[in-house]
């Protein structure tokens, strides 16, 4: 496995390993490291999809506000390090925040009308930091496809949209979300919960199950009536839980975050909450046509 620290030996690592599909083909798995499960998922997945897998690690200082966590992001490479070469990666790209940002660095990536809705809406900026960053990633290794979790629904809405826009040919494949055995979704950030506030946070997964459960009964509701009851639902179990700080639930149509309406194929069921002073995030999907049917950004 190589460990490239600049842009030029990840560009020409990626020239030499891509190139096409198949046996050729370079995935890509952007990360901001401290490695789980969830993130060796898609390594999996672009393991099996692609003929070389590059993961990036870098704790993205645009995407953080000025009171958010970037200084006590978790972080431990030599680890990362391991679990990327036990999954078969043939390249991680570690570079320093001055290589992605040299002196004078000013462009800025917005993706109007869904960044700012939902997380974009707690967390002014994050989704321009999220897609500038990207932006030079996808430029830099040049994958054939890219991989993200559902975990992060918003965000696989926003970066699919952008490729689009300025016209990336690669795929964005979106993975499932990885759990724990008791439902919470993994998370680098699930290791600040203190006990306390893990059993507090379960109660997210739970109201989410619940809410698809009753979603997917709903059988021929009008798709704006069955958003507003889903969300209520998730709310109530929320608001009631101790030691939980609701910051937002939403029930929002999945490829264009607006409101649920006649014509909605899919409900993305999202919401933040805190537990303690680690802030949260989980989603679920609730299809409103057969699976097949559905080509949601998400699905
Ligand atoms: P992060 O390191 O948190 O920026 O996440 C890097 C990628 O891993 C993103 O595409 C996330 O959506 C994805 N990811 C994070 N947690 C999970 C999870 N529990 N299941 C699936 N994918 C995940």
């Amino acid at each position: 496995m190589e460990v490239l620290r600049n842009a030029g030996d990840m560009r020409s690592f990626a020239g030499k390993s891509g190139g096409a599909v198949g046996e050729s083909s370079v995935g890509l798995v952007p990360t901001m490291g401290y490695l789980h499960e969830g993130h060796l998922s898609l390594v999996r997945r672009a393991r099996r999809e692609c003929g070389a897998v590059v993961v990036s690690i870098f704790v993205n200082p645009l995407q953080f506000g000025p009171a958010e966590d970037l200084d006590r992001y978790p972080r431990d490479e030599e680890r990362d390090l391991r679990l990327a070469e036990e999954a078969g990666v043939d390249a991680v790209f570690l570079p320093r925040p001055e290589e992605m940002y040299p002196v004078g660095f000013t462009t800025e990536v917005r993706v109007r009308g869904l960044e700012d809705v939902l997380e974009g809406a707690s967390r002014p900026g994050h989704f321009a930091g999220v897609a500038t960053v990207l932006v030079k990633l996808l430029n830099v290794v040049g994958p054939d496809r890219m991989y993200m979790g559902q975990k992060d629904a918003q965000q696989a809405v926003v970066v699919r949209r952008m490729m689009r826009d300025l016209g990336f040919a690669a795929s964005l494949v979106v993975c499932p979300t990885v759990r724990e055995r008791d439902g919470l979704a993994l998370s680098s950030r699930n290791v600040y919960l203190s006990a306390a506030g893990r059993e507090a946070a379960l109660a997210i997964p739970r109201a989410l199950r619940a809410a698809e459960e009753a979603g997917q009964a709903g059988d021929g509701e009008p798709p704006a009536r069955l958003a507003h009851r889903l969300r209520e639902l998730v709310k109530g179990d929320l608001t009631l839980q101790e030691g939980l700080e609701v910051d937002y639930v939403s029930a929002a149509d999945a490829e264009s975050l607006g409101d649920a309406a006649d014509g909605t194929r899919a409900i993305l069921l999202s919401c933040a909450a805190k537990a303690g002073d680690t802030r949260l995030i989980d989603n679920v999907v609730v299809r409103l046509e057969p699976e097949k049917a559905v080509q949601s950004p998400l699905l």
